[in-house]
This record gives C-alpha cells, sequence and structure tokens, in this order.
C-alpha cells in the first residue's frame, strides 16, 4: 500500500514477519531515504534512535533497522521503561548529505505516525539534528534545550561501567576495575567516555579506533595503549568492551578471543544469537548488549514524565545495570543456557505478561522548543 502525503513524503509500508510496522520512507524534494521499523508495542509506544548511515543496499539497511528494532524492544522491556521497540535508518552519508531539509522531511514522516515512534539521536546524528527533526514533530527525544536530557552517552557509558563491574564481579570474584586490562573497540561519544571512567577507577586500557588521530590524542589523556582496529580481538584482556558497530561477536571474531568477558555498549555486537553459545562454550561471559547499554535509554526516556525531565531516578536504575546483569547471569546459569538466551527469555516473558505496561501517556512537552 502506499500513501503520498501532500508535503511530498511517501511512505511504503512492507510486510515483515515479526514486526507491527515497517515502513520505507521517500522524499524526492530532500532525497530523503529512510526507513522506520515499529518491531513491538505491547509495553508502550515504539521508542529508538535514528541513524543515519551510508549503507550499500536498501537490503543491508532493512536489515539493520530490522535487528536494532528488535534489540529496542528487549532493551526497553528489560529496563522497564514503559516504551516499545522502535529504530529508523536514514540512507546516507552524514557528512555529506545531512542537510536541514533531509531532516525536516524524516520529522514530517515521524509526525505521520502520530505518535507510534518516538524517535532520538544514534550514530550518524546529533542532539543538535534532532531539533531540526522536532520543527516538524513533537516526537523526538534527546534534544537541546533546557528542559531535556541532553546526550544520551555518557548515561550510556556509565551504565556500560557498571557492567563492566559485574562482568568481573561474576569472572574474577570482584567487581573492581583496580588493575583490570579492558580493551576498548570505538572511541565516539559513549567509549571516549567510558575511558574515562575506566581510567579514574584504575584499568589498565587498550584502545583502538579507525580514526588515529583520536585514538592517538586519548591515548595520550589516558595512558592507553593502542592497536590497530583489525588487532583487537588477538589481545589479551580481562574485558572486551565493543563500542563501535554491531556485528563484530562472530564465528572468526569468537575464536580470536583472549578475554574472560565481552561487555560493551554497541548494538547487536553479536552476528547471529548462536555467536553467544561460542562465548560461552570458550568460558568467555557475555553482558547482553540491550541490558548493559540501556543507559541512555533509561536517561532519554524521563523526558516524557510529566514533570519534565530530573537526572535523579534514571541515575539509579542506571546503577541498577549491575544488579540486573547478575541476576541474568544467574538464569544463565541455572537454566545451563547462554546469557544472551537469558535476556531474551527475561524478555519474552515481561512482553508476554505485559509486565512493566505503560498505563499513562507519554507526556510530550511541547512549549518547551
Ligand atoms: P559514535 O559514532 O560516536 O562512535 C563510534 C566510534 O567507533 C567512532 O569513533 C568510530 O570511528 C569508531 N569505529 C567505527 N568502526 C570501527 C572499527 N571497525 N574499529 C574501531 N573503531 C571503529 O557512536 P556512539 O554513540 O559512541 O555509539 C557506539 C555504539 O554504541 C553504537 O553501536 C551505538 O549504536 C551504541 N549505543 C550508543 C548509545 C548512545 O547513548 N550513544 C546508546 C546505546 C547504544
Amino acid at each position: 500500500m502506499t500513501l503520498v502525503f501532500e508535503d511530498t513524503v511517501v511512505f511504503e509500508e512492507l510486510t515483515v514477519t515479526g514486526y507491527e510496522k515497517v515502513i520505507k520512507v521517500s522524499d524526492k524534494k530532500s532525497k530523503l531515504q529512510a526507513i522506520i521499523s515499529l518491531h513491538n508495542t505491547t509495553l508502550g509506544p515504539a521508542l529508538g534512535g535514528t541513524r543515519i548511515y551510508p549503507y550499500t543496499t536498501f537490503d543491508a539497511a532493512l536489515n539493520d533497522v530490522l535487528r536494532l528494532s528488535k534489540g529496542m524492544t528487549y532493551k526497553s522491556a528489560l529496563a522497564e521503561t514503559g516504551y516499545g521497540g522502535g529504530k529508523s535508518v536514514i540512507i546516507a552519508d552524514p557528512a555529506v548529505h545531512k542537510t536541514p531539509e533531509l531532516l525536516r522531511a524524516f520529522g514530517r514522516a515521524v509526525d505521520r505516525l502520530g505518535g507510534e515512534y518516538i524517535c532520538a539521536e544514534d550514530v550518524g546524528c546529533t542532539t543538535a539534528d534532532m531539533m531540526m527533526v522536532r520543527e516538524e514533530t513533537p516526537y523526538v527525544v534527546g534534544l537541546v534545550h533546557d528542559k531535556s536530557s541532553g546526550d544520551p552517552s555518557p548515561f550510556t557509558a556509565w551504565g556500560t561501567f557498571r557492567g563492566i563491574q559485574a562482568v568481573l564481579k561474576k569472572t574474577c570474584g570482584n567487581e573492581s576495575v583496580q588493575d583490570r586490562v579492558v580493551a576498548v573497540q570505538g572511541l565516539g561519544s559513549v567509549g571516549a567516555k567510558l575511558l574515562e571512567y575506566l581510567f579514574w577507577a584504575g584499568a589498565h586500557l587498550i584502545i583502538t579506533d579507525i580514526d588515529p588521530v583520536r585514538m592517538e590524542k586519548l591515548a595520550r589523556r589516558y595512558g592507553a595503549k593502542t592497536c590497530l582496529p583489525e588487532e583487537i580481538y588477538d589481545v589479551e584482556c580481562d574485558v572486551f568492551a565493543p563500542c563501535a558497530m554491531g556485528g563484530v561477536i562472530n564465528p572468526k571474531t569468537a575464536s580470536r578471543l583472549r578475554c574472560k568477558a565481552v561487555a560493551g555498549c554497541a548494538n547487536n555486537v553479536l552476528l547471529h544469537d548462536s555467536d553467544s553459545d561460542e562465548l560461552m562454550q570458550k568460558g568467555i561471559l557475555y553482558a547482553p548488549d540491550f541490558v548493559i547499554n540501556s543507559g541512555g535509554l533509561i536517561n532519554v526516556v524521563q523526558e516524557l514524565d510529566e514533570e519534565g525531565y530530573c537526572p535523579s531516578p534514571p541515575r539509579q536504575k542506571i546503577h541498577n545495570i549491575f544488579d540486573k546483569l547478575m541476576d541474568i547471569f544467574d538464569i544463565a546459569d541455572q537454566n545451563h543456557f547462554s546469557t544472551h538466551a537469558a535476556a531474551v527469555a527475561l524478555g519474552d516473558y515481561r512482553l508476554k505478561y505485559k509486565v512493566g505496561k505503560r498505563v499513562i501517556a507519554p507526556y510530550f512537552h511541547h512549549s518547551f522548543v
């Protein structure tokens, strides 16, 4: 079914089994090509970031948005946010094609969904970009104004730090990061902040990034050792923290790892669900991505409370990512399955019995911008 709106944004609904709504969005005028995926809204409206990335094919973009939106369903269910899982991708090179017209056309597409989908910044996108989207729709979080939660990255990084403490507790018997070796892949908004937290907690750091200038700068600041991006899988460390793109744990890389645990902020760390079994067989503890990286989501949804944003409730919840992971490790041990399977089972239970379903509609602070 193709619906054409006056504003030149075109919606084409795609049928994808297991997903509530997947929409191909295009706008000739602004050259927008995007996909919005609403995976599951059992617990509340779908919420998830907008990724701007130069996918080489439409199928690659579709595959990414489907995996990411499904991950958001589980992330939200386990973080008890009262939101569902959604995500969007804009097929464009953010360095070249990210124009105000493109962002505004995307905003109009989000607005057409009437609040079924709430977007936020993601890779290739900034909070300033979201302000542009906000000019067309109220259904955006993570904005730059004084009643907003701002950049989610430091909160994601703190949740990831707590997750690293949890895997250390499980694998080494205590949660101290002091003198532990942590290898961090990707030194962007979250990775760089995580480095700062790890540095002050006394960790020894091995870092890599495809941007050598950034890597050298951060290596000097935190006294970290560096390696080439491809070498990070071979370094001996206590924790490998993937903080770049997804799919980095796969049959090729899993066999090379020399760490006790994998715990990082990247979404879709596993290429296939079964890769977590391979980690388990190797005795490597895996902190499920949609649990350890939920700090930014926990923080940003606070914006939609009627009273507006306040950092204290999310701070406590993010701190508790440690306990949530310890519970998941216990469930996995008791049932003899992987930590990823344990987290998915917990999410499925919450979806089936509607645990944490939203009862009060989100509050969009229309007058704030
Ligand atoms: P970012 O774009 O700011 O940083 C990514 C970094 O990874 C960049 O420095 C980039 O150069 C580097 N990189 C890319 N490919 C690499 C490779 N092959 N090897 C080494 N480095 C590489 O992104 P971010 O906001 O820091 O997010 C990082 C990851 O965390 C993403 O997977 C994102 O989806 C996920 N995540 C982010 C948040 C958040 O709050 N920003 C929340 C949840 C999950």
